[in-house]
């Protein structure tokens, strides 16, 4: 029995795969990949950048590639036998990319290149490879004493174990919930949508009635438009409690528990905190640049915040005699008050944004900007039905494949996300063009109505396809610098970048036509679009603010004396705190970026990325949005670069200069509110 995994494949060979060829897939490209090492370090000749690094860099290809097809899926299309194989297969991986970076023989080598630095004739990108790598290394305790290194391995396995475990509970806690309601009216104020959708889920779990879960397609239209207060109350409790029910998902001794390790991590490494660590290879280098920047905007945003607060609570007062706004009823009257205020609601636009529309709509904007075009094919392998795939063409040249994956199941996460299943790189002649994907949680069709995203589901695929542009658009050398594989604090630039055209006219223009009528979007739906856009910017920045103050909170200092994760989190909100306290619910357990996903010291990356796009926009907007000129330029010096050098020498080419906060504060509306 061949093993599809292991024979020679471009596109990955889904429908080839059972569960049962990932783990022997996964031990035998170990070997090979070991193997691979061996020759770099046994090699007679003196090591060299090519013999040496580029060798390096080169390896382990097939297991790359089945780590990405395993990865992804356990992250789209998961069960639990996938579950299970992560389980086994990730303190292996982790071990044995352990294994390499203690590799004294292979540091010895690139140790002995990297001192040549200054005399060897290296590119650009050789340089940063070559940098990039011998820091894996000494981040990686090459440096340390044998005793220390075995310590570390202990750690990294450790870590990787609780990181799944953690995630793996947030999932189960999520698809455990079912609020089943069969009174017309605990449904009401729910748009026809939102109710169709909540029967027909019911109807499939064989109930009358209407079932709502924690799924974001269901649970936010709840929050926002169901009358119910404490039917919203209890709903938004389930959400804010994932991982916190002292029972067998319960998260808080695995938040305790990571943070300890990633600490005694980075003490071993010579670092103060696990932040210190993290950040020295960030765009913003240390904590203390990290809590200024925030601190700096949390002093702009918070009057701001506090003002719409105020307004919010007494217009939920004049409304239902509310005496005390809760975190339950935020949604509910934001949305009410936007209503009044712009007559603009989600149910409004939904129709002018039908999903197919809307994909065509990015793909005519990358068009224009970038000189792409999309060809939707049949002949592609999938791991689910729903999956759309596309051959994607520059100038008519094959660039790259691309996935795209739109609606929630069982096994999916939460959430949205860029991934790709091959890389790009270059190896002597050959430019070998990425797969790359986009896996979304928007609202289904129904039997009566097609996918229709609210304003907020248009924006998030605008920027997921922002991700898959850097991907897509990458062209380099070296894999291991390629595409998105960028300081994760310049990360979020090109998605980010890519949400400002969903507010212009000329953009929209392009694909938000009615999907019955074909009219396109009233120009005063677009014009009240953008001044809502900036409805509740404090309170929103504040949010996204405390989530990176939790963060740091967590990596930034010893956390060896902390033992209650619910105390210790209300005390990392006390400056951004503007709703009253729940005692049933808590962040941390739930907080996946930073426990599961790799955030860590890096959530204020989002607030950071924003400063850059806002920034980079505003050079489009002086020179129209369709400007080739500035197109090329991102292209040329952002999209196309991928790591290959440091992003501030990137970006300054592009634009010519730093960023500077203040195209965020204008757009924002956060610059009247203290002058
Ligand atoms: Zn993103």
């Amino acid at each position: 029995m061949k093993n599809p995994l292991l024979e020679p494949f471009n596109e990955a060979p889904f429908s080839k795969i059972k569960n049962e060829h990932f783990k022997p897939a996964f031990l035998q490209a170990i070997e090979d990949t070991k193997k691979e090492i061996d020759d770099i370090v046994n090699n007679p000749e003196p090591p060299t950048f090519e013999n040496t690094l580029e060798a390096l860099d080169f390896s382990g290809q097939q297991l790359d590639r089945i780590s990405s097809i395993f990865f992804n899926l356990n992250s789209a299309e998961t069960n639990e036998e996938i579950q299970k194989i992560a389980q086994e297969v990730s303190p292996l991986l982790s071990e044995f990319s352990n294994d390499i970076v203690l590799n004294q023989g292979l540091f010895q080598r690139i140790k002995t290149v990297y001192e040549q630095l200054d005399s060897l004739d290296l590119t650009k990108e050789q340089q940063t490879l070559l940098e990039k790598k011998y820091k894996n290394f000494s981040r990686n305790g090459a440096n340390l004493k044998e005793e220390n290194k075995k310590r570390l391995r202990e750690i990294d396995a450790e870590l990787s174990k609780l990181k799944l475990t953690f995630g793996e509970n947030v999932l189960a806690e999520t698809n455990k919930y079912e609020m089943f309601l069969t009174d017309e009216k605990d449904v009401e104020g729910l748009p026809e949508g939102t109710k169709e959708a909540a029967a027909q889920l019911a109807k499939s779990k064989g109930k009358e009635g209407w079932l709502i879960t924690l799924d974001y397609p269901s649970y936010i239209p709840f929050m926002k438009y169901a009358k119910n207060r404490e039917l919203r109350k209890e709903l938004s409790l389930a959400f804010g409690s994932k991982g916190f029910h002292n029972d067998e998902l319960d998260n808080q001794e695995n938040v305790i528990r990571i943070v300890n390790l990633r600490h005694e991590r980075a003490n071993l490494l010579g670092y103060d905190t696990h932040a210190d660590f993290v950040l020295e290879e960030r765009m913003a280098e240390t904590p203390k640049k990290v809590l200024d920047f925030l601190h700096e905007l949390l002093e702009k945003a918070k009057p701001a915040a506090e003002r719409e607060f105020a307004e919010l609570e007494a217009y939920a007062k004049e409304l239902d005699n509310i005496d005390r706004l809760e975190k339950w009823d935020s949604a509910y009257y934001s949305e009410k008050l936007k209503q009044k205020l712009f007559n603009l609601d989600d149910e409004k636009l939904k129709p002018y944004f039908k999903l197919e529309n809307v994909i065509n709509g990015v793909f005519k904007v990358a068009e224009k900007l970038f000189g792409l075009t999309f060809k939707e094919v049949d002949h592609i392998d999938k791991y689910h039905e729903e999956v759309k795939t596309f051959e994607v063409y520059e100038n008519d040249n094959f660039i790259s494949l691309f996935y795209a994956d739109f609606h929630p199941r069982p096994g999916k996460r939460g959430g949205a996300w860029m991934t790709s299943y091959k890389p790009q790189y270059t190896l002597g002649e050959k430019n070998s063009r990425p797969h790359i994907s986009n896996v979304c949680n928007f609202t289904k069709p129904t039997s009566s109505k097609p996918s229709l995203l609210t304003f907020n589901e248009v924006t998030t695929l605008f920027h997921e396809f922002g991700h898959a542009l850097h991907g897509m658009l990458a062209n380099t050398t070296y894999p291991s610098l390629s595409g998105a594989s960028v300081y994760w604090d310049f990360v979020e630039l090109p998605s980010q970048v890519m949400e400002n055209w969903c507010y212009e006219k000329e953009a929209l223009e392009l694909f938000a036509h009615h999907y019955e009528t074909g009219e396109l979007i009233p120009m005063e739906f677009v014009e009240k679009i953008k001044e809502s856009a900036t409805f509740q910017e404090g309170m929103a920045t504040v949010r996204q603010l405390s989530f990176g103050l939790l963060d740091m909170a967590w990596h930034g200092k010893d956390p060896s004396e902390i033992k209650d994760v619910k105390a210790y989190e209300t005390k990392a909100f006390e400056s951004t705190d503007l709703f009253p306290e729940t005692l049933e619910t808590c962040m941390s357990t739930s907080f996946a970026h930073i426990f599961q996903g790799g955030y860590s010291s890096g959530y204020y990356s989002y607030k950071w990325a924003e400063v850059l796009d806002a920034d980079a926009f505003a050079y489009f907007k002086e020179n129209g949005i369709f400007s080739k000129m500035v197109a090329d330029k991102f292209k040329e010096h952002v999209l196309s670069k991928g790591g290959t050098e440091n992003p501030m020498e990137l970006y300054k080419r592009f634009r010519g200069a730093e960023p500077n906060i203040d195209a965020l504060l204008e757009r924002a509306g956060l610059l009247e509110t203290n002058g």
